[in-house]
């Protein structure tokens, strides 16, 4: 029996392109490199999940028979959601985002959630598995959420950085303890994340739990689903930040272990479970 949990990661697509000099007017499906890195860290197997949709789209293999062989799914960061995915018109043309990308992942969220398969969703996950849920988003932090500090600055890329703030009680703030949760006179911790994104949960999708706000200006950071509310049985956690660009070697910044390793305990408690059923 393998000891390697089989962790999926959701591909990001660079479209067909007639002016891009190499694979010239082809699609690319592809993985940013931390992230893969950041997965074998806890020594499970990271493995991209391509879509079999598309133009040259050939046989039946379907993003199900991925969730049945695999444990587990991260949903990686990148592009914009298309406004269309939760009910409303791009406000502005570069707003429009990846509708070919969130047909995709969302197709790839039901697949593992169907499948009983832990799924963690990282930056754009996040706002995913809100969207698919049935949440909505804000389309422009910046321009649609008075008082927005900057979640995302070009230049600065990964190295924006804010504070955020665990919601006591929930199994995020379980996973990072501070001695200023036991404590009522105490302010909460704040933990120091970086900052990439452009969109962000506007309405909470059912059966949704917070367990990170940005305290500046309250913009949700994790979500987890609630299985003791909703229907569905999996686990299903999400994070605005991205642990996989933080420095290792910088205690300043979050760890990412805590988060990943309790995400891959969850994969490896959810193969015990069919184990036992097959
Ligand atoms: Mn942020």
């Amino acid at each position: 029996m393998s000891t390697r949990p089989k962790i999926g990661i959701s591909a990001c697509f660079f479209h067909a392109d007639p002016a891009r000099p190499i694979f010239t007017g082809k699609t690319l499906q592809y993985v940013e490199q931390s992230i893969v890195h950041w997965v074998q860290s806890s020594g499970a197997l990271a493995l991209v999940i391509p879509s079999p949709d598309g133009p040259t789209q050939r046989g039946d293999v379907t993003l199900a028979d991925y969730a049945g062989l695999l444990d587990g799914l991260v949903l990686e960061g990148g592009s914009d959601m298309w406004p269309g995915s939760y009910g409303e018109e791009p406000l502005r043309p570069e707003w429009s985002g990846d509708r070919i990308r969130d047909d995709y992942e969302i197709a790839l969220l039901r697949a593992f959630v169907d499948a009983g398969k832990p799924v963690l969703g990282i930056c754009r996950g996040l706002q995913v598995i809100n969207v698919a849920f049935g949440g909505t988003l804000y389309q422009d932090i910046a321009t649609q959420l008075a008082g927005a500090i900057e979640h995302r600055n070009a230049k600065l890329y990964d190295q924006n950085f804010h504070t955020i703030e665990f919601v006591p009680g929930t199994r995020l703030a379980e996973l990072y303890p501070h001695p200023g949760f036991k404590a009522p006179d105490r302010p909460l911790p704040h933990y120091v994340v970086n900052s990439v994104h452009h969109q962000g949960i506007k309405e909470l999708a059912p059966f949704f739990d917070v367990e990170a706000r940005c305290p500046n200006d309250g913009v949700i950071e994790a979500v987890r689903y609630d299985s003791t509310r909703g229907p569905v049985q999996s686990y299903v956690a999400a994070v605005q930040w991205h642990p996989e660009f933080h420095d290792w070697n910088n205690e300043t910044v979050l760890a990412g272990d805590p988060l990943l390793n309790d995400f891959i305990a969850a994969t490896r408690a959810a193969q015990g479970d069919s184990l036992v059923t097959r």
